[in-house]
């Protein structure tokens, strides 16, 4: 493979780009309905200068991507990373729509990021160049307009300022303006593991077509913050066989299962899981290789590529994180008969509690973490029987039949709403 060919591979958009091509020919989509939705509604890049804590003025670049507004306002997480693009918000913002009629959610898709390095950061700085970059934005985001979310490396205490910011901006406490808040600030109950909750109720629905038990199914999760975590806590709870967990430092492998209450303890005193006592040491890639039957690739993207995909060994992938999978490593799955829960399936969890949150806000009355709990396992149930059924019907893999799915909702919408008169 060259340079331009491995480049093109691990580009999140054009990934998704991929897949939409093969999900909208087989929908026989016109082709005008096509360029539209391959590519973003509009794309939002700021510089925002940030004093630093040593008085310094620093320019971080900044991407607010809409993708689709056809069936609602636009839903998705901001991210802080060294590594954020323009590429890739792109491409996830086009994730987050096909995710969003996956699971018949009334929203539409969007990404953010922020090119900066959190670890190099305080607390200070932070908050700074978040509040700067949602000063920058703000014409765009809302309620009714596009809802930021948390995502790689934010969290509830950003999304306060998220929503302070904004709320200082129109002259009102608008808690719906983000979704992922703190429970005091109008988050909802159960927001927190609700991905990690939705990854669990994906592999459940898997293995009873498996007729497998979840005692004698042992699960490697690589990535271990707010989703990997908490799927790797609510699978062990549940009864399955947690045998290898990694993140960015390293991993730990233990072929009798890891005790992971344990781990989770390990990992907060430590901020990594590298060093586990209670298992061998193992690489953050060569986790992936290990023989189980579920791998729940739960970190970042591009993870599982045409170079490693011909040595994964579990039967059932689970993606957590966003598109983990390249579309050359999907063909060699395919083949090899792993059943690939997708992406847009799999983690979908996250942002239909966010949605329930979104609601809570804009009713004032809030719901109790088992009512959250109940409506979410409904959704996701219901999702994960209407993809498989729909590949089964269409014979497509999961992953194309989730964006077939999507993308006749979305373009049922668009139709309905008459865009062509
Ligand atoms: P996080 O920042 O809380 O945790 C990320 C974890 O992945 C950390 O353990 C980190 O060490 C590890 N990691 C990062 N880069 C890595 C690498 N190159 N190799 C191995 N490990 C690496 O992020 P999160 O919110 O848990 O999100 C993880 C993934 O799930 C992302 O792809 C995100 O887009 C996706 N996702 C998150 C949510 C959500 O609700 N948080 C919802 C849907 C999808």
């Amino acid at each position: 493979m060259n340079i331009a060919e491995t480049e093109k591979e691990l580009s999140v958009y054009q990934s998704m780009a991929a897949r939409f091509d093969v999900a909208a020919s087989k929908l026989q989509l016109e082709e005008g309905l096509k360029q539209y939705l391959r590519l973003p509604n509009r794309e939002i890049i700021v510089h925002i200068p940030v004093a630093m804590d040593n008085k310094q003025l620093r320019v971080f670049d900044g991407y607010r991507v809409q993708h689709s507004i056809a069936r609602g306002p636009c839903k998705g997480g901001v991210r802080y990373s060294p590594d954020v693009t323009l590429d890739e918000i792109r491409g996830l913002a086009a994730e987050m729509t096909w995710k969003c009629a996956v699971v018949n959610i009334p929203f539409g898709g969007a990404k953010g990021g922020i090119v900066c390095d959190p670890a190099q950061l305080s607390i200070g700085e932070l908050e700074r160049i978040t509040r700067r970059y949602t000063a920058e934005i703000l014409d765009y985001i809302g309620p009714e307009r596009d809802v930021p979310a948390p995502d790689m490396n934010t969290n509830e205490q950003t999304m306060a300022w998220i929503m302070d910011t904004y709320s200082m901006h129109v002259r009102h406490t608008v808690t719906a303006s983000v979704t992922g808040k703190p429970l005091d600030l109008g988050g909802s109950q159960g927001r927190r593991e609700a991905t990690g909750r939705g990854c669990m109720i994906a592999v459940d629905e898997a293995l009873k077509r498996f007729s497998w038990k979840r005692q004698s199914t042992r699960v490697i999760v690589q990535g271990f913050g707010n989703v990997g975590s908490e799927a790797a806590r609510l699978l062990h709870d549940e009864g399955y066989k947690i045998t290898g967990v990694a993140d960015i430092a390293g991993g730990v492998f233990n072929s009798n299962g890891l005790d992971i209450p344990a781990l989770l303890e390990y990992a907060k005193q430590n901020k990594t899981v590298k060093g586990f006592a209670g298992g061998e040491s193992i690489g953050t890639q060569e986790i992936l290789e290990q023989d189980c039957e579920v791998l729940l690739p739960a970190a970042t993207e591009s993870v599982i590529t045409s170079k490693n995909a011909h040595k994964i060994k579990a039967r059932i992938l689970a993606e957590g994180a966003n598109s983990p999978t390249t579309p050359p490593a999907d063909d060699i799955l395919f083949e090899r008969g792993v059943f690939v829960i997708p992406d847009i399936l799999a983690n979908a969890g996250g942002v239909t509690v966010s949605y329930f949150e979104w609601v809570q806000d804009r009713q004032g009355y809030f719901w109790q973490e088992d009512v959250v709990n109940e409506r979410l396992k409904t959704i996701m149930v219901a999702a994960f029987d209407e993809v498989v059924r729909y590949g089964e019907k269409h014979k497509v893999n999961n992953r194309i039949a989730a964006y077939m799915l999507a993308i006749d909702r979305v373009a049922f919408n668009i139709k309905l709403r008459g865009i062509y008169a």
